[in-house]
């Protein structure tokens, strides 16, 4: 059950945290939007029901079925994320692209003056790279950075790149516009905890053997820090199917646009792992009603160090954009 009061109102919260006190009743306190929302993992007696809602008409009681909360359209309404030159939200389908990892071979400024003159405002790409074999490439780290940074300010892009590292927080608090964090870290709860105490947005991964419900709880743990600058996305599951990287939960972003106030994007490319499964499965994503798109997109894919089989060549973005833009209001969408 949830009990949420206005933050202003000291003496009610005050009155509420005695009751429980009293009552051996355990609670987790959170802040948020101007709220003072206590969450307690069980069912509330009709005798401490009674008490708190004498304390002042203004309190609320809610039930909530669901095990996740903060990330819940039954407590919060829809809430845009805005950027200089763009705005997440269920207005807009935006669109996030950009190599897999940062190259300090060109290409990344070639994929980025492409990129902003097609009218994407979100420049990705890795400087830490979670890669599966630790014999791979691992990313160009602080010098990685300090290029895509630089690339995109000067084609007035924002900077969306993964952290991987707490230890690399306040290095990428620097540079970032979007903190991505990825599948693999989808449940690592410490440092979800510490992007709770930032207010930078952060884009979160559907860990690939993640239920919809994980991913929420994950999302409660940055949320409930007081950050509520939360994009979820989709990037495909673990299933039998092996024609394919991963099988894309289309149904999970259905699911999740009903269940959940936050924005919902889609990663065709880490789904599909081959360029030519991409423009297809981004024109379903919008249909389905995603809120933006996160794609690999390489000025010359074969030569990429990383995921070049997925990512699209500027000739496969240049048509895939087109089309999203021409189809984007029919979904009551624009493209961002
Ligand atoms: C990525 O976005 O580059 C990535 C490695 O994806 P994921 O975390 O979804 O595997
Ligand atoms: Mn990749």
């Amino acid at each position: 059950m949830i009990v949420i009061c206005d933050l202003k109102n000291e003496n009610s919260i005050n009155k509420i945290e005695n009751i429980f006190t009293i009552n051996q009743i355990k609670f987790t306190y959170i802040k948020l939007r101007n709220k003072a929302i206590f969450v307690i993992n069980a069912v509330l007696s009709e005798q401490i029901l009674e008490k708190i809602t004498k304390i002042s008409n203004k309190i609320k009681i809610l039930s909530l079925k669901r095990k996740y909360k903060l990330s819940n359209s039954a407590l919060f309404n829809n809430k845009a994320i805005e950027f200089p030159n763009a705005t997440i939200d269920k207005k807009h389908f935006s669109i996030i692209a950009g190599p897999c990892t940062i190259e300090d071979d060109g290409s990344l400024e070639k994929t980025a003056e492409f990129l902003n003159n097609k009218g994407v405002n979100f420049l990705r790409g890795g400087a830490y790279k979670p890669r599966t074999s630790p014999y791979e490439f691992q990313g160009l780290g602080k010098k990685g950075l300090d290029l895509i940074y630089t690339t995109a300010r000067s084609n007035k892009m924002n900077v969306v790149t993964e952290l991987m590292d707490i230890r690399d927080l306040d290095n990428i608090l620097k540079y970032a516009d979007i903190i991505q964090i990825g599948a693999r870290n989808m449940q690592n709860y410490p440092l979800l905890k510490e992007l709770g105490k930032i207010n930078k947005p952060i884009l979160l991964k559907r860990g690939m053997s993640a239920s919809i419900n994980e991913l929420l709880l994950a999302s409660d743990y940055i949320l409930m820090g007081g950050n509520e600058n939360v994009i979820l996305c989709e990037r495909g599951i673990k299933t039998y199917e092996t024609k394919y990287r991963s099988t894309l939960d289309l149904t999970a972003v259905s699911v999740i646009k009903q269940e959940s106030h936050l924005p919902i994007f889609v990663d065709p490319s880490h789904a599909a792992g081959d360029r030519n499964l991409v423009p297809d499965l981004s024109k379903a994503s919008l249909a389905v009603g995603a809120d933006g798109l996160l794609v690999e997109v390489h000025s010359s894919p074969d030569c990429a160090i990383c995921d070049g089989p997925q990512s699209l060549t500027l000739k496969q973005f240049d048509k895939l954009y087109d089309e999203l833009k021409t189809l984007a209001p029919f979904f009551g969408k624009n493209i961002n």
